[in-house]
Formats: C-alpha cells, structure tokens, sequence
C-alpha cells in the first residue's frame, strides 16, 4: 500500500459517520491528517466519532451535526473547521443517498428533492470551503482539492433510478466546470464514480428485502450476479475510499475534471 504522510494537513468528509464517508476518515487519520466529519444523525455521528478516536486515540478529529442541504449548517460547519484547525486542503463531497424511483413513479416533488440534494451536496460545501482551499493551494505550492463521490449512473443511466441518474449526470457535468474555473487557483477538482458500495444504505435494504435466514454475503453475491457486476461481488468502503485519497492528496497531483471508475467493471464505454 502506498503511503503518504499527511501530518498537518487536514481533510474534510461530509457524510462522514457511515459508509465510504466513515471509511475515507479513517484513511486520512491513518495518514496523519486531522479530518473532520458530518451527518445529520447526530447518534450515529457520535458513534462514529468514538469509534474513529478508539483506533486513533490522539486524532484531531472534527465531528459535527450539518444537513449538506441548510446552507446555514454548512457554514456553520465550515467556521468550525476554521476554528479549531484553521484550515483545509481536501474537501471530499460525499454526504447524500440514491432514490429508486422509475419516470412513472416520480413527482414533481420527488424530482425536486432529488435534483437538489444532488446539486447543493456539491455546492454549498465548495462554496464554504473555497475561501480556506484558496489559502491551502498556497499559489501552487500547497495542495487544495475537491474530491465529489457520484455514481456510474452519470454515465450510464438505470430507469429504475430515473432521478437519481439524470441528476448525477448534472453534477458530472458542473464538476467539470467546477475543475476549470478553479485550476488558476490551483484547486483540483475530481469524482469518482461508483457501482454498488457496501455501506449504510445497501445494510437498509437488505434489512428491507433480504429473504427470511438469508446471509448479507447470500444477498449480495445473488445482487452482484443479477446486475452483472464482472468482478462477482459489491465493492467495500474502504476501496471507493481509497480513490478518493489519492484523488484528495498530492499522488494526483496533475490530475483535475476527471473521475475514477470504482464499479467493479459495471462501466460499459471505453
Ligand atoms: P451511507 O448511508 O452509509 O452514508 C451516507 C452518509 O451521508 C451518512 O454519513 C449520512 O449521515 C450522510 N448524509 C446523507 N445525507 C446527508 C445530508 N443531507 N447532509 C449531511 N450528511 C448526509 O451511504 P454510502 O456510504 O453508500 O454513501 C456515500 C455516497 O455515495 C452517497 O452520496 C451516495 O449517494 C453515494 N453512492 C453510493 C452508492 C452505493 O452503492 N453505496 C452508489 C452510488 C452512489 P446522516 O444520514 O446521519 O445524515
């Protein structure tokens, strides 16, 4: 495994108490970085918060309750972060859910909601951000990145989730706006794009419609196979969250407006 050291850097995760978000923490305090984390589940936010700082005891780590959606949470979040590290190099837009939902079955409301989760998950977190990722990229010397966590979907829509994938194509698109406008500030910005990831939401589902004694490896090797996933299996948190280290840190130094496919080879184009 490649490794990098990250001592007086500092990362930020939204959605950070489950999941890939959990995972990308993990990985950032492992490398030395201080991070901070958050979620609206304030219970599951504290228990991630216990069980980052169980495996890494001196951890600088932020946590802290913030609806992506309440632009005043996000600032809030952002003051916090400037409060107690003074700065930040790496944000990591990764808070938000998917909705299975076909054209037929999806309202105005619904696609409403799923449009602006999807855009503002990206845009209120840069836009709070921007002015201390403006300080790390130091005029070129430093390292200041945003590193957004979407889906295959952009790229490869599912009807069965019309709204979901319509909207991650937008977001694909903006981050590639996003990338130019910022590179003369020296701010990278990056995606990656997954397949099905093993996290908080497929643990719901299965809960929801695993078949009565079936084993979550039973359910999801059955998932794998319908979906023609070719590497035979979900893939784990802490491989999307592996990208999108290298993504936030200098190892992709010359890489902007671009993304990594971590979907298990779903991604039909070349
Ligand atoms: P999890 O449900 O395990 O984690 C999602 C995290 O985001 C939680 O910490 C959750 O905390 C937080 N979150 C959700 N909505 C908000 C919000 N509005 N404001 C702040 N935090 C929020 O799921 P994953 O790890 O799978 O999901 C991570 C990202 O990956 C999501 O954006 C998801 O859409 C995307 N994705 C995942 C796929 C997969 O197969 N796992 C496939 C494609 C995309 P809380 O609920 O407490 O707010």
């Amino acid at each position: 495994m490649i490794q990098i050291d990250l001592t007086g850097q500092v990362a930020v995760v939204t959605g950070g108490s489950s999941g890939i978000g959990l995972a990308t923490a993990e990985l950032f305090l492992r490398s030395g970085a201080s991070v901070a984390i958050c979620g609206r589940d304030t219970e599951r936010l504290a228990q991630a918060e216990a069980a980052l700082k169980a495996q890494f005891p001196d951890a600088q780590l932020l946590a802290q309750s913030c609806d992506v959606l309440n632009a005043d949470d996000v600032n809030a979040f952002a003051q916090a972060v400037q409060q107690r590290f003074g700065r930040t190099g790496m944000l990591v837009n990764n808070a938000g859910q998917g909705r299975v939902s076909k054209f037929a079955d999806t309202t105005d409301d619904a696609w409403r909601e799923e449009l602006d989760l999807k855009y503002f998950s990206v845009i209120r977190p840069t836009r709070a951000f921007l002015p201390m990722l403006r300080d790390a990229a130091e005029g070129g010397a430093g390292n200041a990145t945003v590193v957004c966590v979407n889906s295959l979907l952009a790229l490869q829509p599912e009807p069965h989730m019309v709204a979901t994938s319509s909207a991650r194509a937008g977001v694909q698109n903006l981050i590639k706006s996003l990338a130019v406008e910022l590179a003369p500030q020296h701010i990278r910005v990056n995606s990656i794009l997954i397949g099905i990831v093993e996290s908080g939401q497929w643990r719901r589902r299965y809960a929801k419609e695993a078949q009565p004694g079936q084993s979550w490896e039973d359910w999801t090797a059955e998932l794998a196979r319908k979906k023609n996933i070719p590497l035979g299996r979900f893939g784990r948190p802490e491989e999307a969250a592996q990208a999108l280290f290298y993504l936030a840190t200098t190892l992709s130094s010359y890489t902007t407006g671009s993304h990594i496919d971590v979907s298990g080879g779903v991604a039909r184009h070349v």
